[in-house]
């Protein structure tokens, strides 16, 4: 955990947020400036500041939250399809710098993005 982190906090329950889903390794909350209609996060309980930062020791991690996004998407009745988005760093556009996964459906996505 690291103490200046807002999605550690969102984990350690000191910063409120609509929690969707939660196991022993991932939360899943409601983004607070929704981007689609369903617009969830979900975020390893550790703290791993971006996808940069991962290892091939976290590949089982990884794989759980992608398995959990299309769990949750498959929840949310996202049958016509959604995104899943990891901003990574600045580039990136990346802003807060605890490794989320954007959950986005329930409305037609365009490409490129932004
Ligand atoms: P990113 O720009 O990929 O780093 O995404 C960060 C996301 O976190 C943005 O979509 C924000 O709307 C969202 N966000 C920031 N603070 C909170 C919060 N306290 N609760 C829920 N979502 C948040
Ligand atoms: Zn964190």
């Amino acid at each position: 955990m690291s103490s200046d982190c807002i999605f550690c906090s969102i984990v350690a329950g000191t910063i409120p947020a609509k929690r969707v889903y939660e196991d022993q390794l991932c939360l899943c909350f409601a983004d607070a400036n929704p981007q689609a209609p369903t617009h969830l996060l979900i975020v390893p309980k550790a703290h791993i500041a971006s996808l940069a930062h991962a290892e091939e020791a976290h590949a089982p991690l990884l794989g759980h939250l992608m398995a959990k996004a299309a769990e949750l998407a498959r929840g949310a009745g996202l049958e016509h399809g959604y995104r899943v988005v990891i901003n990574t760093g600045p580039d990136g556009g990346q802003t807060v710098d605890h490794l989320h996964l954007h959950l986005l459906g329930g409305r037609h996505m365009g490409w490129p993005p932004g």
